[in-house]
């Protein structure tokens, strides 16, 4: 487990892949200062996602530090199916077609009478509500085409569209539609049996992509409810990519556990100019209400290739950071790239500079991590009114560190969002509760058998400070806990201590 000086305010994620699958990578990964581990549905089978979790599983043990698997549901992404391994590349004039039937084992020289590549897609059907002119951009948009020719929903050739933009077209990459008007479900069946997936491998958090409307998060949150009967059921994560998300964004932050501003296909489906806008007004205000948000998508994209990032690379993922998010993602960075021990220390290092800033007190203008309290809606919860108070004591007590006793991460989460901005210590008898708490800001999460009472807590924890290098002798922290201690709602209790207090009777 890290000691206080290692330790990382900010949460790193870290999406698993090939470059990522072995367990002895991800160990080093957690060593660099990944928390959380993300499995993309839209790549691969349940077998290789089976793999990757027992891979992160075993990881976290060998390093001995809990980390959470968030799992990301493809939601309704149109993506292009099998290719041949080196990609197919397409130049500017270029025309290319889309075939119903699909194209399976990379068909190598899938092309039409033309010459021109055929390619097919995972959902063909949604390609039939595209008209003639509109926009189809593939992999983040990075290559253009507008569709040309549009064939009867019975022929086996859907489109044939004019390529603007060429580049290398590889399996598997996204399709946007900026301009169609698609009618498509938020959650697919396929999406429906990676969640029953999700549930029975006890994944930690369910991402949501292509989220449109609150009542997308609804249908999600209804279905996680009626397969986990449990009391808590898995988290939702919704993914900020689309317009109408953003238009109706406080909704979805109300129905959802924590945000992701994704800004792959958000710079794709909404003029790239305006995504740093929308990632400044989604953090602050998913942070206000006191939900955790995740920026993510080509924060070191360049890093995939080499082992350093651009400036303007490491700048974005300390904008994000100053702009008050309290996780940060890499994507293809730590999937597929060539150096991901690299790309994760280089965003730690770069968290740790910005966070050195911000606490020397020399910057005051910075809208997340400024000295006000987030104003989240007044929940006549005891753990919201006591974050409040606790992040002014941590201020004038100059306490190092805050612990607490937090069953099911709540009181923990209010903590987070209160922006007291020093470790909180969260200890939990529940491992879920645990994994779960890697993603709240400036949460060390610990995982202990329930104590008796508040003082054997404070007698147990102490020598685990001490030992782990959290707290040294003679420095003040607060504690924070409830009794009976492990039953949720009970935290009512608030102490100001000393290292070594506890044990020095
Ligand atoms: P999303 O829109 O959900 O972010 P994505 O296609 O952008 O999907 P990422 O997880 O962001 O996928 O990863 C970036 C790229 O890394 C992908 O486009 C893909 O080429 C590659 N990649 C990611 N995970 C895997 C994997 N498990 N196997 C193979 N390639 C992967
Ligand atoms: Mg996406
Ligand atoms: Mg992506």
């Amino acid at each position: 487990m890290s000691c206080r000086a290692d330790f990382i305010l900010t949460k790193i994620i870290a999406t698993l892949g090939p470059a990522s699958a072995d367990p002895a990578m991800i160990v080093r990964l957690i060593g660099e200062g990944a928390r959380i581990f993300r499995i993309n549905f839209s790549h691969g089978e349940f077998e290789d996602f089976k793999a990757l979790l027992d891979a992160t599983r075993q990881a976290s043990k060998m390093a001995d530090t809990p980390v959470a698997v968030l799992g990301d549901l493809c939601g309704p992404k149109i993506r292009v199916g099998d290719v041949v391994d080196e990609g197919v590349p397409v130049e500017p004039g270029q025309c290319i077609e889309f075939q119903r039937t699909p194209i399976t084992g990379g068909a190598i020289g899938a092309v039409n009478a033309d010459g021109n590549p055929l390619l097919s897609c995972n959902s063909p059907d949604v390609l039939d509500d595209v008209s003639v002119g509109d926009r189809l951009l593939i992999d983040d948009g990075s290559i253009r085409a507008l569709v040309t020719e549009k064939d009867a929903p019975d022929a086996d050739r859907i489109l044939r569209c004019q390529i603007s933009v060429g580049g290398t077209i590889h399996d598997s990459k996204g399709i946007n539609l900026p301009d169609s008007d698609l009618s498509v479900e938020s959650l697919t069946d396929y999406d429906r049996e990676c969640l029953k997936w999700a549930t029975e491998h006890d994944l930690d958090y369910i991402a949501l992509s292509f989220v449109r409307s609150a009542a997308d998060v609804q249908v999600l949150r209804a279905e996680t409810q009626r397969i986990d009967t449990t009391d808590a059921p898995i988290p939702i994560v919704a993914k900020i990519e689309k317009p109408q998300a953003v238009t109706d964004i406080h909704a979805i932050v109300e129905a959802s556990d924590a945000i992701m501003v994704a800004r792959g296909d958000l710079g794709v489906e909404m003029d790239l100019a305006g995504v740093p806008a929308i990632q400044k007004r989604i953090v602050k205000l998913t942070h206000e209400v006191g939900k955790p948000v995740i920026v993510a998508t080509q924060m070191l994209q360049s890093m995939i290739e080499s082992a350093t990032p651009t400036r303007a690379e490491v700048s974005d993922v300390a904008g994000a950071i100053y702009d008050g998010a309290g996780a940060v993602m890499l994507s293809g960075e730590t999937a597929v790239g060539k150096h991901p021990t690299k790309a994760v220390n280089m965003m730690a290092r770069t968290a740790r500079a910005v966070q050195q800033h911000l606490l020397s007190g020399e910057d005051t203008s910075n809208s997340g991590w400024e000295d006000q309290p987030p104003t989240w809606p007044s929940s006549g919860r005891r753990v919201a009114a006591l974050a409040y108070g606790v992040r002014r004591m941590a201020k004038d007590f100059k306490a190092r560190f805050i612990v607490v006793w937090s069953q099911t991460g709540n009181g923990a989460r209010f903590l987070s969002q209160s922006r007291a901005n020093v470790p909180i210590l969260a200890a939990s008898s529940d491992l879920q509760a645990v994994q779960r708490m890697n993603l709240l800001f400036a949460v060390q999460p610990i995982h202990l058998a329930i104590p008796p009472n508040i003082e054997t807590f404070a007698q147990l924890i102490d020598p685990i400070l001490q030992r782990d290098e959290w707290g040294f002798r003679g420095e003040p922290y607060i504690l924070v806990a409830g009794e009976p201690i492990g039953t949720p709602g009970s935290t009512n209790s608030v102490s100001l201590r000393y290292v070594g207090d506890a044990t020095n009777h």
